[in-house]
């Protein structure tokens, strides 16, 4: 029996969505593959609010995060870090070879435009890596007035890993200057696994132009040449791209606003449900809209509580990550999750633990 996913990636995908994996294959040099990615492109452009090219890879996000520091990094980076994720970015920043370093604080607090300010002071920096919204804590990062910060530096580059948060809450892209923005499609989006998505400034191309490779598989100078052809440099995952033009059609017709109040109003009940039984992880302020990182104050028997779940409910949430295996869980109220399926969520859980 299918479990149906409320965890926070991979999320649960529709049927209708799913039979787009089988339509039959297409050639990745052929005219109809040309006007599959250009069919693509203006709807991501239209739920990214950016005129920016939007380029496609055949990876999940880490190798988008990869893109991102080995190609648009001439000096050195800030890492700022405050979950597991955007530890991670420090880590692939790291693990490439480029020169950088992070900023790490406690993982239930934000990441404030003061402390950006305070490190782009010395001017060592020309980049810095942002998570948007923290899939390992239920933490928002206030990305619009860290964007403000950063732009008050001329050469400083904004990198922000979205994964989560795309396609769930609003990215003003252009009007926020962000110079790559990137998100696996497995989150929010509601699509299987396989692709990422980032979209990339013009400046940031213009210094991709200089900086010394240091990566093939994710050159930006590359991908960017073959976009121009409506094409990727290699064999791209032809059945996910289906998909997600599919997809996408489905969010731009309940309209991305909608969607984006959708989230908001499933992050409220879920919110609201787990003040009233339990505490939210982080802190107040800068929960996320996509899942909730709840703070086990009762004691239950987490595991327990995910096996039942999914026993007797067919349902599967999140425990905690890492560190916080047993002391969080979390639910995630992304993708084309409905308000119904979350009350029958928090009512099955209710009675598992007699609430
Ligand atoms: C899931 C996630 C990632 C990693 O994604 P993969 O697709 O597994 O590489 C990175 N950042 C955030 C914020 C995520 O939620």
């Amino acid at each position: 029996m299918h479990k149906r996913l409320f965890t926070p990636g991979p999320t649960e995908v529709r049927a209708d969505i799913l039979k787009e994996l089988a339509t039959p294959q297409i050639h990745h040099r052929s005219p109809e593959f040309a006007d599959l990615y250009a069919q693509i492109q203006p709807k991501l452009q239209k739920l990214l609010y950016t005129q920016n090219p939007v380029f496609l890879y055949t990876s999940s996000s880490t190798g988008a995060m990869e893109s991102a520091v080995t190609n648009l990094v001439a000096k050195r980076c800030l890492n700022l870090v405050n979950g597991a994720f955007s530890k991670r970015w420090h880590e692939i920043t790291e693990g490439n070879g480029v020169p950088c370093d992070a900023l790490s604080i406690d993982w239930d607090q934000a990441i404030k435009p003061e402390m950006v300010d305070e490190q782009l002071k010395t001017g060592k920096y020309d980049a810095v890596t942002l998570v948007l919204n923290e899939t390992s804590t239920g933490l928002m990062n206030p990305v619009e007035r860290i964007a403000e910060v950063v732009n008050s530096y001329p050469d400083v580059f904004l990198l922000v890993d979205a994964v989560s948060g795309m396609a769930g809450v609003k990215i003003d892209t252009d009007a926020w200057k962000l110079d790559f923005v990137l998100a696996g499609v497995q989150k929010a989006f509601a699509l299987p696994a396989g692709l990422a998505v980032a979209a990339v400034s013009e400046r940031a191309l213009a210094r991709a132009a200089q900086v010394l490779p240091r990566s093939y598989y994710f050159n930006l100078n590359h991908i960017y040449k073959y976009h121009k052809k409506n094409q990727t440099p290699s064999t791209p995952a032809i059945p996910h791209m289906f998909a997600l033009n599919a997809q996408l059609s489905e969010m731009l017709s309940e309209g991305i606003e909608n969607r984006f109040a959708r989230h908001a109003k499933m992050a409220e009940i879920v919110q609201a449900w787990a003040q009233k039984n339990f505490d939210i992880y982080p802190e107040q302020g800068y929960w996320s809209k996509t899942l909730t990182c709840i703070k086990n104050t009762r004691g239950i028997d987490v595991p327990n509580l995910i096996d039942r779940l999914a026993e007797e409910y067919n349902v599967r949430i999140s425990n905690g990550y890492g560190a916080l295996k047993n002391e969080t869980f979390r639910i995630a109220h992304m993708g084309d999750t409905q308000m119904d399926e979350i009350e029958g969520l928090l009512r099955a859980i209710d009675t598992i633990l007699g609430l």
